[in-house]
């Protein structure tokens, strides 16, 4: 699913296979490394994905599917603990063939190419919560 290396202490960098679906792979990463605080970044690309925008005034979320090549122009993200799972964050810009870009939270997306990420677990700190928020309707983070 994926390989990776670890390049300082806490500090991984991974290159996803091909055709994996990036979320599934990230928690399978997280779970077998005991990461429940820290962060993520990379690239890659992609040909089916779906983000999701969340609608603050109905406190409704509104998911969209895509397929088409896509590259990730940046994928961003933290790593959390809730249910005392991994909780992943993330949000994702990718740009489409004819330049123009395509974002939101990151639900899901299948690699078709390559996917390369830095993952930093905060190896110090204990696992940070999350606690739903009415007013929001978020899991935010609690310390
Ligand atoms: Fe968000």
């Amino acid at each position: 699913m994926y390989q990776f290396t670890e390049v300082a202490p806490g500090k991984y960098v991974l290159s996803l296979d091909n055709h994996v679906e990036i979320v599934e792979a990230l928690n399978a990463f997280c779970i077998e490394n005991d990461i429940f605080s820290g962060s993520v970044s990379g690239i890659g690309a992609i040909n089916e994905a779906t983000f999701r925008f969340l609608n603050p005034a109905t406190k409704k979320y509104v998911d969209k599917s895509f397929a088409e090549q896509m590259e990730i122009t940046n994928l961003t993200g933290n790593i959390s603990q809730k249910d005392g799972k991994p909780y992943l964050h993330l949000h994702i810009t990718a740009s489409r063939s004819d330049y123009s870009c395509i974002g939101g939270h990151l639900l899901s997306a299948r690699i078709n190419g390559a996917c390369e990420l830095v993952v930093e677990n905060y190896w110090d700190s204990d696992p940070i919560g999350r606690r739903f928020d009415e007013e929001t309707g978020l899991n935010l983070y609690e310390f």
